[in-house]
């Protein structure tokens, strides 16, 4: 069963750059590197797939409020991005 930290969270579906499992490799600068991880299943994942996965569990859950603004600001732009290009490979509007 995915774990959402809310409602909305679980209209947007799963996708593992908002994994806990997930970890996007950044380089020095923040951008992706092409090497995301899941260490659940511990395969070589994009950020824009686990479409559907029984697995996910929001980034969110249990992390203290500084904490997730830092991820907050960080995934800011790239979240934005890879959710649009999941939507997009999903056909979804
Ligand atoms: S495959 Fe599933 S468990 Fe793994 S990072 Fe993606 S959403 Fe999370
Ligand atoms: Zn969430």
């Amino acid at each position: 069963m995915p774990k959402f930290c809310s409602k909305e969270c679980e209209e947007q579906g799963t996708i593992c750059d908002f994994c806990e499992f997930y970890d996007f490799n950044g380089d020095e600068n923040g951008a992706y590197t092409g090497d995301g991880w899941c260490n659940k299943f511990n395969i070589q994942k994009e950020p824009f797939e686990g479409y559907n996965c029984e697995e996910f569990v929001c980034f969110r859950i249990n992390k203290s409020i500084w904490k997730l603004i830092l991820i907050e600001l960080l995934h800011k732009m790239g979240g934005i991005i890879w959710r649009k290009i999941f939507m997009f490979m999903n056909g979804i509007t």
